[in-house]
């Protein structure tokens, strides 16, 4: 029987991996709902080119322009935020989670209410909302598959082990592009700049986010929340080929790593096919020819979303949340050249720092509208922090 599928940022990086390993096997599947923004002509397109019941764009406005491009097809269009949680309530087996940002939060508990299987590429509802995530999984019945490949890489290293004797677990990281720029050169760092990674071919603001290992960091919460490894256990590692993602020590001395070409393509496929491998249209690695693997400790200095990381993953609670929705503003800066570079930490670690005393926020429950209201709070917040800084 055909398995029901949904992508949930269809258009994106992550959602057009995904769509083309669903392509090459199109009668393994049935696909019920695929979400985008902007870019109304793709999600068309692969609506119509994958046959699914439903396609739904983020964006209100641009709603009579699906239904045109998808006029005579029998598909349905909807648009807005609330349209695609409702899509999220559609019966499926399996659905990616490829929306960036916070927005895609509520589909993927939507998803895990039904207690389908949720490949989980959007970090962020890791980083802002784990406990919520993992128990309204637990509750449900439902499954998370990391699409990170970095946690991809450590929940492959762990099967059939006992998370008892794992002693670290050390994640890589590329550096980025300005791992090897003098420091004090970073504040003239462009948006083209910023915007070009070394080794993987990823959205924009995933891209931005490895210069400043702000990706980095929030991987690191993402590890501590969903494999529920103590912070001190969690180390970051340079490694500029990008070939091992990941490492796990265990309490023998044994590191297993995993190896594997920098093709997002390989972890969504290990999430598709879960429990089982196939085989996949990824690169096999000529070690031989590749010749040299590097690695060096990280620099706090360069990168200090490091640091924060590690303060968030200290005090907790709803603290993931506002320090992704200040990195998301803060991105934004940088993006519309209202930030130099360094300046996105320096937001980022000012909101942290305004917010992160207030206990009835950071300890409140953590219910989807609590998390909202630290998320809008937390912007509104960084937000005027860079105003500040401009005036
Ligand atoms: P992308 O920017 O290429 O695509 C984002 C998708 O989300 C698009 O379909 C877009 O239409 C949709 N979208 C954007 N804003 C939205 C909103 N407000 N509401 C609903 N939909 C919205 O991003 P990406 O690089 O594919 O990354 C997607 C997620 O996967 C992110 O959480 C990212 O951190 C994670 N991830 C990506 C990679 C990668 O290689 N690209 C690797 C690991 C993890
Ligand atoms: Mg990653």
């Amino acid at each position: 029987m055909a398995r029901r599928i949904s992508i949930f940022g269809a258009t994106g990086s992550i959602g057009q991996n995904t769509i083309d390993l669903i392509a090459r096997a199109r009668d393994d599947y049935d696909v019920v709902a695929l979400t985008g923004a902007g870019n109304i002509a793709q999600l068309a397109q692969d609506a119509t080119d994958l046959n699914a019941q439903v396609a739904v764009t983020a964006h209100d406005h641009l709603l009579e322009d699906l239904r045109l491009a998808l006029s005579g097809t029998g598909i349905d269009a909807a648009a807005g935020e609330q349209a695609i949680k409702e899509a999220a309530g559609r019966p499926v087996d399996w659905a990616m989670s490829a929306i960036i940002g916070a927005a895609g939060l509520a589909p993927g508990v939507e998803i895990l209410k039904q207690g389908a299987t949720l490949a989980l590429a959007n970090k962020e509802s890791l980083v802002c909302a784990g406990k919520l995530i993992l128990e309204t999984a637990a509750a449900n019945d439902a499954h998370i598959l990391p699409v990170d490949s970095e946690h991809s890489a450590i929940f492959q290293a762990l099967i059939g082990e006992d998370i008892d004797a794992v002693e670290r677990i050390i994640i890589t990281a590329s550096g980025g592009a300005f791992r090897d720029w003098p420091l004090d050169q970073l504040a003239d760092a462009t948006l083209a700049q910023a915007s070009s990674h070394p080794n993987w071919d990823m959205g924009q603001r995933i891209t931005i986010d490895s210069a400043s290992m702000f990706n980095k960091a929030m991987e690191v919460i993402e590890t501590r929340e969903y494999f529920g490894i103590a912070p001190e256990k969690i180390e970051v590692l340079i490694h500029p080929q990008s070939m091992i993602h990941a490492l796990v020590g265990f309490n023998d001395g044994a590191l297993m790593a995993h190896i594997g070409p920098s093709d997002m393509r390989h972890a969504i496929g290990f999430a598709l096919h879960h429990p089982h491998r196939r085989s996949l249209p990824v690169e096999r690695l000529d070690l031989a020819k590749i010749g040299n693997f590097e690695f060096r400790a990280p620099d706090d200095v360069r990168w200090p979303a490091l640091r924060l990381a590690r303060d968030v993953m200290a005090r907790g609670g709803m603290s993931g949340a506002v320090f992704n929705a200040a990195k998301e503003i803060a991105l934004d800066g940088f993006i519309d050249g209202r930030l130099q570079f360094p300046q996105m930490a320096e937001v980022v670690e000012e909101v942290l720092d305004g917010l992160i005393m207030d206990t009835g926020l950071i300890d409140a429950t953590m219910t989807l509208d609590n998390v909202a209201q630290v998320d809008h709070l937390a912007r509104q917040t960084a937000k005027a922090v860079i105003k500040k800084r401009a005036g």
